[in-house]
């Protein structure tokens, strides 16, 4: 990058000078007070205005008039604006300057006559914000109508950066205050959403890409910050380079795309120039970046085009990037001391980055991106912690400490709720609880419908705590554990003691219920943050799940021998993920007939039964059927990979959520066929995808012969009150005069069978 402008090693401009004063009176031993009061002299005195005042957002939503050079000086402390009332209230309100010549006969103008305000025609004033939050404002006033430059406008900007961080000492007003109430939008905002996991939550906003503070704002030598600015681009650049390069697309469909968007706009000499600019002004290149940052989020926080904000909020993404190359930050806290009540906001996560957050005080998760039968959604529902996603627009609104309210019941998010909301908030957690309440007192209550067909109602569990639910459920059994959750969390690869550890206490928690253990399905979204593996085009259909194991084989015995160990003289059920083919089945099986074999060699306790299962995920197996059931003990359709592997449309991609539903006619007929089989064979059959859990799909699968299905805990009970409430025969013969019908259509019908025959959905 080349230096742009003149007075980057020359004469100092007038912000420079207004800066540099400003630094010497920061520097001085002086109360907080007296610095701001001298802070508001220098600018008055720099600016040749009447007037300079700092108002301070306090708590209650309320500007506070806290220095001033020019107006009666009995007003401080006294004279007291609420967001939005006044000229500098509407600054606050929308986080943007104002510049008035005529500033008495503009329509917000409110006069206080303590003020003496009467005075002064003109007025400039800027909001005080620190990353990205108004803490007050800062206004100059003078007696003749002034037209105020923009260039003056930058300067009064950039001195507020340094205004922010004298409030945000927490000496003028106690650090509690400015624990924030109110974000660049002060209004609150309602935005709509998909429930990805069910439940409501309150809390604050974390981000789980934090922005950053800074502590150095004013710098002496531009040539310097400029060098140091040219080199966080060059770092910044060949990092999302490499990232392109290992891309694996973790992130889903979009994650390749955004990196190229990022990539672009980094190359944006437009950018690079303003914050050459600001740092000319006297700032560091981190403040100059910030301050560029917090230009274009005042400019840009009322467009409505949804692309535009996309783009917003990539270039938020961009500026924490560069800021971390330039304070060579370059780990993302994600284990910083949380609130008790965090929410989540995150653009997308995967899987194990949600699993690092300390569960007890996470209470929800919203993500901009995100679907249904992505990894992280699954784990949120195991963890039955709500997740909203699909939430467009969101990071460019959220601010982290906003109060948010999550609302997976009509799919809303809530940023900075009025009293209302809260109140509304409150009537829907007490129903809920009301709900999950019953749900607990019907637990043991058997799940038979009322034309008498028992139905196993199973449990999805991946890590140890999720073993009492089991108990608290009333779940029949563990349908599908998933081993690869205990290898995500780990730091290292978990060695045969460790795993039998893990595999022996599920297996005690479930007290003779079932568990059917699933050997490790990583790849695809699920990484595992110790192994380093190479990227893959097409990550989903790649080096996946049972094909590492067969090409690890010692990892699959190791792990098999781990499960031996641990059932010692209890039943075992195993299940191997991802096959394709017969003779992977086989392969399988062979090794774990081998390490029975060597169990019982060793003289080791055998598991009471054995019995050996197969998800049925990839479409390939369809025709395969005969092999298959001849071989195996049970089969679990995995219907997350199995709709996507049949459409052909990536279960992580925001944009294919619902698009291809699987109570369409063609995945309908698949399972259908997958059942029969079944029954022909005498081979029982499951579902252990997100299908199993939603109350609708479920009454379309056991209307089509299912009696077993897995799923994420807390859909145990809405599915118990869903089965004891039907009439199963009288659904079947409902569907068959229906026939084939579009998902849409068949999910209509089905709601209105429900509501006609008092099934509780
Ligand atoms: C599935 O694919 O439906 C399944 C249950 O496995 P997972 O979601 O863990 O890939
Ligand atoms: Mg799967």
């Amino acid at each position: 990058m080349t230096q742009q402008g003149g007075a980057a090693g020359g004469d100092l401009t007038g912000a420079r000078l207004l800066l540099k004063r400003i630094r010497t009176t920061m520097a001085r031993n002086l109360p907080a007070q007296a610095r701001l009061d001298e802070v508001v002299r220098t600018i008055a005195g720099a600016m040749v205005a009447e007037v300079c005042s700092a108002y301070v957002l306090r708590a209650g939503e309320v500007l506070e008039l806290f220095a001033t050079e020019g107006l009666k000086a009995e007003a401080v402390h006294l004279t007291r604006l609420r967001v939005g009332e006044g000229l500098v209230g509407d600054i606050a309100s929308h986080a943007r300057p104002l510049a008035l010549a005529d500033a008495q006969h503009h329509p917000q103008f409110a006069y206080r006559p303590e003020t003496g305000e009467e005075l002064y025609q003109s007025l400039m004033g800027v909001p005080v914000l620190r990353s990205g939050r108004v803490l007050g404002v800062l206004v100059v006033q003078n007696k003749t109508r002034r037209h105020y430059t923009e260039e003056e406008v930058e300067t009064l900007e950039t001195v507020a950066m340094v205004v922010a961080e004298l409030i945000a000492g927490g000496e003028l007003i106690a650090r509690e205050e400015l624990t924030p109430v109110t974000g660049i939008g002060v209004l609150p905002e309602r935005m709509d959403a998909q429930a990805l996991a069910p439940g409501l939550a309150l809390g604050v906003a974390v981000l789980h890409q934090p922005d950053i503070t800074l502590t150095q704002l004013v710098a002496e030598e531009p040539l310097k910050e400029i060098d140091r600015l040219d080199d966080a681009f060059t770092s910044m650049k060949l990092a999302l380079d490499d990232l392109l390069t290992e891309d694996d697309g973790t992130g889903g469909g979009e994650h390749r795309e955004v990196l190229e968007t990022y990539r672009m706009l980094a190359e944006d000499r437009g950018w690079a120039n303003r914050i050459i600019e600001a740092i000319e002004s006297g700032l560091t290149a981190e403040a100059a970046v910030q301050k560029v940052q917090n230009d274009m989020r005042a400019r840009m926080r009322d467009i409505q085009d949804p692309y535009l904000k996309e783009r917003l909020s990539d270039l938020d993404d961009l500026n924490n990037r560069l800021l971390r190359h330039l304070l060579g930050i370059h780990e993302l806290p994600a284990l910083r001391d949380l609130p008790e009540n965090t929410i989540l906001v995150a653009r997308n996560m995967g899987p194990a980055e949600l699993l690092d957050y300390d569960r007890k005080r996470l209470k929800g998760v919203v993500l901009e991106e995100g679907t249904a039968s992505s990894h992280v959604a699954i784990v949120a529902r195991a963890l039955d912690i709500p997740l909203l996603g699909h939430c467009a627009g969101l990071m460019a609104k959220v601010q982290a400490g906003d109060p948010l309210v999550l609302d997976g019941e009509n799919e809303q998010v809530f940023i900075r709720p009025s009293e209302d909301i809260l109140q509304a908030f409150a009537i829907s957690m007490n129903a809920l609880q009301a709900r999950q309440v019953s749900y607990a007192a019907n637990r043991d209550l058997p799940a038979i419908t009322k034309d008498g067909v028992e139905i196993q109602l199973m449990m999805n569990a991946g890590l140890l705590i999720d073993v009492p639910q089991l108990s608290a459920t009333g779940a029949a059994g563990i349908g599908l554990y998933r081993t690869e959750v205990t290898f995500m969390v780990a730091h290292s690869f978990p060695d045969v003691a460790r795993q039998r550890d893990v595999y022996a206490r599920v297996l005690d928690g479930a007290e003779g219920k079932p568990v059917v253990f699933r050997t490790l399905d990583i790849g695809s979204d699920k990484v595992l943050p110790y192994w380093q593996r190479d990227a893959e085009e097409n990550p989903a259909m790649g080096w996946r799940a049972l094909r590492i194991s067969l090409d690890r084989p010692a990892m699959l015995r190791q792990q098999l021998r781990a499960m031996i160990l641990a059932a010692s003289g209890r039943a075992l059920n195993v299940m191997f993920p991802m096959v394709a083919l017969v003779d992977e089945f086989d392969a399988a099986k062979e090794i774990l007939d081998l390490e029975l074999q060597r169990a019982e060699e060793k003289g080791s306790v055998l598991p009471e039964t054995v019995r050996v299962g197969a998800m049925f995920e990839v479409p390939a197996l369809y025709w395969q059927m005969d092999e298959m059931f001849a071989r195996v003990d049970f089969l679990s359709v995995g219907s997350n990979d199995l709709a996507q592997f049949v459409f052909a449309a990536d279960r992580g991609n925001a944009q294919l959520q619902g698009r291809y539903d699987p109570l369409s006619p063609a995945f309908q007929r698949l399972i259908r066929g997958i059942i029969d089989a079944g029954s022909a064979h005498g081979k029982p059959v499951s579902v252990c995808g997100e299908m199993a859990g939603d109350p609708l799909d479920a009454m379309a699968l056991m209307a089509m012969g299912l009696k077993t299905l897995s799923m994420a805990p807390p859909a145990i009970g809405p599915l118990r009150a869903m089965v004891r409430s039907l009439d199963l025969g009288q659904l079947q013969a409902y569907m068959a005069a229906l026939g084939a019908q579009r998902g849409a259509d068949m999910r209509s019908s089905l709601r209105a069978f429900a509501r006609d025959h008092g099934v509780a959905l």
